[in-house]
Order: structure tokens, then C-alpha cells, then sequence
């Protein structure tokens, strides 16, 4: 019941200054966002790489303003491909990236992200490492999946991102999976409309099974994106039942969500790798993780009362 009233407020300007400036909250951010700087992520990348996880990070912020917004973010994930080059981490390291911060909702938005985006396409692959277009509300994902198909042109790593409540994502799996594409499935994080999208848990696990089947079978790399203990199981049948082998697909969960997980999964050999979000604009993101587990509102008005 909370879940979309956190969404609602995730794209209130008034709510991002309160939030932003309750004394709370570093310490219930620093729980999903484990810091401003790359040079604050860096230990992150290092330790979760010497524990045999691997990571797709995210560069923080979206709902930007101006077309130089756009270009800083640009700027700000070559910055990290820099790092992570000297660090010798670029094959264990890909980027996430949302296409609203390279500018995507600006005027002549869809060609400026792919301008944007382009440059940090050929830096990942320059260290050989990739990235992965996530994906935003569904108003986005028309122009989200053409600049897919344009960068694999030239990138054929590229990934992207389908969400199974939306009623689109069986079609989209299909033509993604027949196209041999790296494909991330997630249940969907944004407030849609009953007009596009499942509205019912249930219906959207069912869902995401039939899309994994989809994927697995399919000529593709799936990427599952899920903490749901059932998911991640039924993700492993299906995934034998297909032929494929360990390095055929891979888990994918958020930085600081069930990281017993991570390592369990890594443990028995499976490809893990941790969505890990950093930046000084972590305000959606934030939200979005509050959303998901009610629980975690609790946690952070705990954490105000006791400031
Ligand atoms: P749920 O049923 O929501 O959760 C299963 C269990 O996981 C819960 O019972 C709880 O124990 C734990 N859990 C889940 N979320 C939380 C949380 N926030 N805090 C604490 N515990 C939690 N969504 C998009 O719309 N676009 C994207 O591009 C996108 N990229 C993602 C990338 C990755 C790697 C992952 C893992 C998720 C991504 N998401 C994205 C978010 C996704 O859509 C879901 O909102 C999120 O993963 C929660 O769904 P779940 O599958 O974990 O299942």
C-alpha cells in the first residue's frame, strides 16, 4: 500500500529538498549508496572483486535539467572507466546507466542521450568491460531500446533492461533473446499506470517467470535481476532445463540488499555481480529502495527520531 505513495513522492521536488535535508540521512543512505565520490567507491569495488563478486555501477541522478547536466553525468561515468583502467578492475566492473541523465526527456532528448552515451560505450569497451541501458518508466523505453539497437550496431555487449510488470516485456523478451542480446529481467521499480502494467505481486512474478523461460531459451545473455528467493531458484531450472552452463547467465541484486546472497550464489560458482550506486544525487534512487520495502521507511524515521 505504501509502495506507490514513496513512488509518487520520488518525483516531488518538495519532497526531494525535505528528504534531502532531514539530518537523517546518511546513515539510512549509506545502506543502499555507499558513497558521494568515485573515491569513496573505490574500496567497494576492490573488496566485492577480491570476494569474487563482479559489479555494474550506477552513477547517481536522473530528472536532470539542462543539456550540460548531461554531459557531466557523461563525464562523470568516463571518470569512473579512468579509474576502474588504472585499478586493472575493468572486466570485473560494467556500467549501469539511465538514459534520463544523459539527457533523454530534454528537447531533441533521444539524440542527445545517444551522443551522450555513445562516448562511455566506447570507453567501457576500450578497458574491456560494457554497459547496460537501464530501464526507466515506460514513457521512456521506445527511444530506450532504438539507442540499444543503434549502440549494438557497433558495441554488440550492450545491455539493457525489461521489467516484467509491464504488459510490453513478453514481446520485447522475444525480439531481445532472437537478437542474441544481454538482457537484465527485473520485476519493475517506477509508478505505472493499470493501463501498461500488472498492478498485483503475483501477477507479476508470473510474469517474470514467463519472460526468464523466454530468455533462457533464447539465443541471449540473461541477466536475472532479483532478490526473490523463489526467482532466483526457479531461475536456476529453468536455466538447466535450457542446456546452459554456469557462465551462460548471471544474478544480479543491489548493493546492500541480501549480500548473504551474493555470496552464497558466488560460493557455488555462479556469476554475481552487484548493482552498486554512487553520486551526491541519490534522491530517486533512495526513494525507489524505500518502495520496494515498506520496512525500510520504518528504519529511516527510526533513524530521524533518534538524530
Ligand atoms: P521483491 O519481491 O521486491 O523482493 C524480494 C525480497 O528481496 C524481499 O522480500 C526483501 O527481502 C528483499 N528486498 C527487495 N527489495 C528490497 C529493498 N529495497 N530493501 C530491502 N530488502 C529488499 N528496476 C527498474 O525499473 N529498472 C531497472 O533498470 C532496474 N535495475 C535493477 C538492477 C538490479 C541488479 C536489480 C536487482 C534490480 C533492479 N531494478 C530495476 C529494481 C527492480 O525492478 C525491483 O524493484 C527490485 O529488484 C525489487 O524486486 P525483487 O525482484 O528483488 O523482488
Amino acid at each position: 500500500m505504501l509502495g506507490p505513495v514513496i513512488l509518487a513522492a520520488s518525483r516531488s521536488d518538495k519532497m526531494r529538498r525535505l528528504v534531502s535535508a532531514a539530518p537523517v540521512t546518511k546513515q539510512v543512505v549509506d545502506r543502499f549508496i555507499p558513497g558521494e565520490t568515485v573515491d569513496a567507491v573505490v574500496p567497494i569495488v576492490q573488496e566485492a572483486v577480491a570476494s569474487g563478486l563482479e559489479l555494474t555501477m550506477d552513477v547517481v541522478g536522473e530528472d536532470i535539467t539542462t543539456p550540460e547536466q548531461a554531459a557531466a553525468a557523461r563525464d562523470a561515468y568516463l571518470a569512473l572507466i579512468d579509474r576502474l583502467k588504472v585499478l586493472g578492475h575493468g572486466t570485473k566492473a560494467e556500467m549501469s546507466v539511465k538514459l534520463s541523465m544523459f539527457g533523454q526527456a530534454l528537447e531533441n532528448g533521444h539524440e542527445l542521450a545517444l551522443a551522450n552515451v555513445r562516448p562511455v560505450v566506447e570507453a567501457a569497451a576500450a578497458i574491456g568491460t560494457t554497459v547496460t541501458l537501464d530501464a526507466e518508466d515506460h514513457t521512456t523505453l521506445d527511444s530506450m531500446f532504438a539507442i540499444h539497437e543503434e549502440l549494438r550496431k557497433d558495441f554488440p555487449q550492450t545491455g539493457c533492461v525489461i521489467q516484467s510488470y509491464l504488459f510490453r516485456t513478453e514481446d520485447d523478451a522475444r525480439r531481445l533473446a532472437a537478437a542474441g542480446s544481454r538482457v537484465r529481467l527485473v520485476k519493475g521499480a517506477y509508478k505505472e499506470p493499470a493501463s501498461v502494467a500488472y498492478q498485483d505481486k503475483a501477477d507479476i512474478d508470473k510474469a517474470y517467470v514467463r519472460v526468464l523461460r523466454i530468455l533462457m531459451e533464447g539465443d541471449g545473455y540473461p541477466m536475472v535481476g532479483s532478490h526473490d528467493p523463489r526467482l532466483v531458484a526457479i531461475a536456476q531450472e529453468l536455466a538447466h532445463r535450457a542446456g546452459r552452463k554456469l557462465d551462460d547467465y548471471e544474478f544480479q541484486m543491489l548493493y546492500g540488499i541480501r549480500s548473504d546472497e551474493h555470496h552464497r550464489l558466488a560460493a557455488e560458482g555462479h556469476r554475481m555481480r552487484v548493482y552498486t550506486a554512487y553520486g551526491t544525487d541519490w534522491y530517486g534512487y533512495f526513494m525507489r529502495r524505500l518502495a520496494e520495502k515498506p520496512a525500510n521507511l520504518l528504519f529511516f524515521f527510526r533513524s530521524m527520531l533518534t538524530k
